[in-house]
């Protein structure tokens, strides 16, 4: 994906990453304990265990690794960990960490029992990738500096701190790096009555009037997707302040968001178009990407990395050997009726 491509992929109402404006009200919303935060139960019994057994003997976490989608609550959950460890927190992301240099800085300034946060590790380069394996194992900092003959090395001992990575695959990772992480955990999308909860805290930090039925509305609508949940439920706050209504219902809900073209499913415009396409363009499938790509006039890269993870994972689209199809779930909500013959064909290839 290129920069331009990037930037409208996350410009959309329904991204899963945060939007270019956003970062400030983003933090007000973030749970600020394990016990705050909603959903994960799995993940969060785990950590819980993890982080009394490391408080009690008085030593740093293990490293940890979370896996997930963007918008899950990554990041939230190292700030969670940093807060309930007591201890402080840097902030930093793979791309943004070029050179060894700019590691090792990040790493002797730390203290002991820090957290460092790098979201995206995956996209660490190689070259300070090999700078954290001796820090993540023996808390060592081992640089060359300098190059040619007047090259020499520098160790230095480094207080002991917890890495946490976040990730949106474990499989991204090499597996050098992956081996180092003590605690790997995964972070599912949110069942609806989740984000009902987080969309009604929310709600409550913003001072917002929000029934169950509007609440649920929203959470049906938002992806399994905190952050987009909490994205929805501002827009909605606009409708309803400048509607004059009250408190926000389902229906109020419902209208602001089939206002804003986001369907009953979470689906936006460009979900439509590339389930459109394949259904009445070319009988339901099966579509090559790059067919595909070209019908919605979008690059290849961003059709499998943005859209397509949501429509597979909400049954309405499977990439099958032979190419993309449409399921029988896509052309129930599109209300199509399926061509004859097909029948057969979309229940049975479920893909690879
Ligand atoms: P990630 O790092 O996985 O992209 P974030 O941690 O930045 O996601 O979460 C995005 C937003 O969603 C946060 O600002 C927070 O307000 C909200 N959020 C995430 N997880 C939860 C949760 N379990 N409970 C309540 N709010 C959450």
């Amino acid at each position: 994906m290129n920069f331009e491509e990037e930037i409208r992929a996350k410009d959309r109402l329904v991204a899963p990453e945060p939007r270019n404006t956003e970062s400030a009200p983003d933090n007000a919303l973030r749970p600020k304990s394990l016990d705050e935060y909603v959903g994960q139960e799995h993940l969060r019994k785990s950590l819980d265990v993890f982080i009394k057994a490391a408080r009690a003997r008085e030593e740093a976490l293990d490293h940890v690794l979370f896996h997930g989608y963007p918008g899950l609550g990554k990041t939230t959950l190292s700030y969670i960990i940093a807060a309930e460890m007591q201890s402080g927190i840097k902030v930093t992301s793979g791309p943004v960490i070029e050179r060894q240099g700019d590691l090792a800085a990040i790493l002797t300034s730390l203290q002991e029992g820090d957290i460092l946060f790098i979201d995206e590790i995956h996209r660490l380069n190689h070259a300070v990738e090999e700078i954290l394996y001796p820090a993540m194992e023996d808390f060592q900092l081992d640089l060359i500096i300098g190059q040619g003959p007047g090259a020499r090395s520098v160790k230095m001992d480094l207080p002991r701190f917890t890495l946490v990575g976040a990730t949106t695959r474990t499989g991204l990772l090499t597996p050098p790096l992956r081996d180092r992480f003590g605690i790997i955990l995964r972070l599912e999308l949110y069942e609806p009555e989740e984000l009902v909860r987080i969309v009604q805290r929310s709600a409550s930090i913003l001072g917002m009037n929000v029934d169950s039925d509007g609440a649920l509305e929203l959470g049906r609508r938002s992806r399994g997707t905190p952050r987009i949940a909490n994205r929805l439920l501002r827009r909605v706050r606009d409708f309803a302040e400048v509607g004059r209504h009250p408190a926000v219902t389902a229906e109020v809900a419902d209208e602001a968001l089939n206002l804003l073209n986001v369907d009953r499913f979470g689906l936006d415009d460009m979900d439509r178009r590339i389930m459109l396409a394949i259904i009445d363009k070319f009988q339901g499938g099966p579509i090559g990407l790059e067919t595909l790509a070209t019908v919605v006039c979008e690059e290849k890269n961003t059709l499998e990395d943005v859209y397509e993870p949501f429509l597979i994972q909400s049954g309405f689209l499977t990439r099958t050997p032979r190419g993309r199809m449409a399921t029988m779930n896509a052309y129930e909500h599109f209300g199509r009726s399926l061509p004859r013959g097909k029948r057969q064909a979309t229940l049975f290839d479920t893909g690879d």
